[in-house]
């Protein structure tokens, strides 16, 4: 039943009668049920053909990587032991197949890890920050040698929810985009730390790269989105949609405060965790 009923007053504001009606209202009731009952339904359906289709992307980019490291392997095996009689010419057509297989193994890896983190099932648990920056920085370990950058990072013991090898993936992407996007002869500077703001953790990571301007802010977020030539900055254009994809996944969100030629600071929010 729904009830509602108005009161109406006298001029000395003292209530006199009570209006209202009383309505049966079952057949709403029914109506709304089977309404929720459709809606979980083919929520249900809907999260059957994402898994289905994702478990396609992940076996299909599987299976790619086999006939790649024979790619690789046979260029290599080409190199070290026909490099002579391939002439100039034919070492220079190597190096291409070479470069073009890594190019299509970086590709399947990145694919695998969008997939990885749009499962429907994305477990979260309480995660150190301090130990999945390092982590991640480890990982990083050769890059961050060779480029000479110089990284800092600001302790904070704090724990968040999250699923780790996602999270792993959300920095790891972060930290090589700072390394990477910096202008010819300059050497990478690095910070990071942490802010809680009320129930997120905020993860920033600012490096003094090259920048991006504002209008492109919304769209490197995007798959495949890159603002410059590969030749000038090696990627897939899919590391900031898997971050995007895996914060949002975790219950957070990803941003970036940026002047072009001035650095960039991105930032993640975590959902916090009351756990030490
Ligand atoms: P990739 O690194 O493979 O190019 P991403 O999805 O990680 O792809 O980044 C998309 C684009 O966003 C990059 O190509 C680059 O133009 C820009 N970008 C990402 N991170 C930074 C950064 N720290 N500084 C400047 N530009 C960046």
């Amino acid at each position: 039943m729904s009830d509602k009923a108005r009161v109406l007053y006298d001029a000395a504001g003292k209530a006199v009668r009570c209006v209202g009606a009383v309505v049966d209202i079952t057949p709403r009731r029914e109506f709304l049920a089977q309404l929720e009952q459709r809606v979980a339904e083919r929520t249900e359906s809907l999260q059957e053909t994402t898994q289905q289709l994702n478990d396609f992307c992940y076996s299909v980019a599987h299976d790619l990587k086999a006939p790649l490291r024979s790619q690789i392997g046979f260029a290599n095996m080409l190199m070290e032991d026909f490099a002579a009689a391939l002439g100039d010419e034919g070492r220079e057509y190597v190096r291409c197949i070479e470069q073009s297989a890594e190019r299509q193994a970086a590709l399947v890896r990145d694919l695998l890890a969008h997939v990885s983190v749009s499962r429907i099932d994305l477990p979260l648990q309480p995660v150190s920050l301090a130990t999945a920056i390092q982590q991640a920085r480890a990982d990083l370990a050769s890059l961050e040698k060779s480029s000479q950058a110089s990284v800092e990072i600001l302790p904070a013991d704090i724990k968040v929810q999250a699923n780790p090898a996602s999270l792993h993936l959300v920095l790891s992407n972060l930290l090589s985009n700072a390394l990477k996007f910096v202008a010819p002869a300059t050497q990478p500077k690095i910070m990071v730390w942490i802010e809680p703001i009320n129930l997120y953790v905020r993860v920033w990571i600012e490096d003094n790269g090259i920048g991006i301007a504002p209008e492109h802010m919304d769209r490197i977020f995007g798959i495949f989105q890159r603002l410059h030539a590969r030749e000038r900055y090696p990627g897939t254009g899919m590391g900031l949609a898997i971050v995007k994809r895996a914060a949002e996944r975790m219950g957070g969100r990803v941003g970036v405060e940026s002047e072009l030629g001035k650095g960039s600071r991105f930032w993640v929010d975590l959902k916090a965790c009351s756990t030490k």
